[in-house]
């Protein structure tokens, strides 16, 4: 019998624990190990932080999901990776700390024959002083985050109800940031909001970003083919920004929040400030923290690990000038150089590099989107990595006959953009490679038939349609394995 641990259970190690259990059945083990007892759908914690949607809609609890599918759940976070096992143990294992009611605090040591580190993003609000919703901003990253934020949002709305005029920022929180998509997703939810309660004329709305130029949303930027022409998303995101009315300042780096004031820096070496009354901003995104250690007990983690925490895997890491960036350095099977029944899937795997191009301030202070992973690679990874598993455990080889890498893999993503059923609207886009690639796609660095972009009320259904969906996947119930990641 084989015991497959999987770290995090959220898009990407929910989905390969499924996988797994599916593939391998009674005959092995499957463990999952994550602090929170909940699933959540992230994508629609945008709709809780403007009141649309409660926590409870997004979320659901793991434990039965688990028990039905014979899966072992241990309510803990992963800490140390001991790939080699140690003096007293000859097997692989991780070392894991208890989070659960009655037992927080408790260690245990959990041995594998396969791991796969889904850990995810951690959100690193001290990157940034003063940022984050125990602090003065808000953040709709999770479902307690997005309810906070809701909270907040309320109070303004009220003041602008009784005539006190109100500025909301929206937008990344550091020089670094990513996820600038879910950010511009919840400025125009906002603008929406603001505007079906006929408030606009007491609200200012900026967006700010550490873009180069709006539309980037760490992957470069794309042109987009919308109705029968090729426009640059710089020109997509505009237009809808300009179009709900949100003022922008771009190129910009937030180094430290104040009660009501944005610090940032710009590419031009300014430092300059913003004030508001609401903002949410995202913060930096690191690695899990986890350490590693060798037989011995020395410390690996720098082997395993990435500077910022993610796992290294089968990218090519050398340091090389953007132009020598290419599709091929990305990974497509997300095994550990090191180790090989390591894997990472998700946001958790360690980039070769960003795919914006890399800038900095006349300060020498670097300010651009590191790139993002968006949910549909992150499902699509993990069913991947599941995959490769069951068939080395099940076929006793070494190979990987299942592949996926960012360089290839298109994505499709929906900017829900107002909620209602006849009035809500969402972008649609789609890009496909999600990575460019200038060697196959000269002239736009991606398959401009698949790299598509539109705006109306049909994305608002498919947005919708998608959260019952994918919540129905991840519940496990019949036929889930049928709906694509
Ligand atoms: C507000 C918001 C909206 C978004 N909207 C979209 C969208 O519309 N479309 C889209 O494609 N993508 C969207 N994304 C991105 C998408 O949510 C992520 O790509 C996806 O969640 C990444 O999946 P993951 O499994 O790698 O990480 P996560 O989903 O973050 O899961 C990581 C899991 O690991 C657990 N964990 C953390 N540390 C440990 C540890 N030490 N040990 C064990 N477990 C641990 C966490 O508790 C969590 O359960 C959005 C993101 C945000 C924040």
């Amino acid at each position: 019998m084989a015991k497959v641990v999987v770290l995090g259970a959220g898009i990407s190690g929910h989905t390969a624990v499924l996988y797994l259990k599916k593939l391998l059945g009674k005959k092995h083990e499957v463990v999952m190990i994550s602090p929170n007892s909940n699933y959540q759908w992230v994508p629609s914690n945008i709709w809780v932080g403007v009141g649309l949607m409660t926590p409870d809609q997004v979320k659901f609890k793991l434990k039965p999901v688990y028990d039905k599918k014979g899966i072992v759940y241990k309510q803990a976070m992963g800490i140390a990776i001991h790939p080699e096992g140690d003096k007293e143990n000859k097997s692989p294992f991780v070392k894991i700390n208890y989070v659960e009611k009655g037992r927080e605090g408790e260690e245990e040591i959990v041995t594998y024959d396969f791991l796969i580190n889904s850990t995810g993003p951690k959100l690193n609000f001290a990157a940034t002083e003063g940022l984050g919703p125990d602090k003065f901003t808000q953040s709709v990253c999770t479902y307690d985050h997005a309810a906070h934020a809701w909270e907040n949002l309320q109070i303004a709305l009220e003041r602008m109800e009784k005539g006190e005029h109100q500025t909301f920022l929206i937008g990344t929180g550091h020089a670094l940031a990513t996820c600038q998509g879910a950010a511009f997703e919840y400025a125009l939810n906002i603008a929406f909001e603001i505007n079906k309660r006929k408030l606009n004329k007491f609200a200012e709305i900026v967006w700010i970003s550490n873009e180069y130029e709006l539309g980037d949303f760490g992957m470069g930027g794309a042109y987009i083919k919308r109705g029968g022409y090729i426009t640059p998303t710089k020109i997509f995101t505009e237009s809808i920004l300009a179009e709900y009315g949100i003022r922008w300042i771009k190129r910009a780096g937030v180094y430290k929040i104040e009660k009501g004031i944005a610090f940032y820096e710009t590419l031009d070496g300014e430092y300059l400030e913003q004030i508001f009354d609401f903002a949410m901003l995202i913060p930096g995104f690191k690695g899990a923290d986890m350490k590693a250690y060798n037989k011995t007990g020395e410390d690996i983690t720098s082997t395993v690990f990435a500077a910022n925490g993610m796992m290294k895997v089968d990218a090519d890491y050398t340091a090389k000038p953007y132009e020598e960036w290419s599709a091929t350095d990305w990974p497509s099977i997300y095994q550990s150089p090191a180790y090989s029944n390591l894997y990472a899937s998700g946001i958790a795997f360690a980039p070769p590099h960003g795919m914006s191009k890399p800038q900095k301030s006349k300060n020498g202070t670097p300010i651009f989107p590191t790139p993002p992973r968006t949910g549909m690679p992150s499902g699509v990874i993990g069913k991947v990595v599941a995959s490769n598993v069951a068939y080395r455990i099940k076929s006793g080889k070494e190979d990987h006959p299942h592949h996926a890498t960012m360089a290839k893999m298109g994505a499709a993503c929906i900017v829900s953009a107002g909620y209602g059923p006849l009035s809500g609207q969402a972008a649609t886009m789609t890009v496909a490679p999600i990575v460019p690639d200038w060697n196959k796609f000269p002239k736009y660095g991606r398959d401009i038939s698949k790299t598509v972009g539109v705006i109306g009320l049909a994305g608002h259904w498919m947005k919708l349609f998608m959260h019952y969906m994918f919540l129905y996947k991840a519940k496990a119930k019949l036929g889930w394995s049928f709906i694509p990641e």
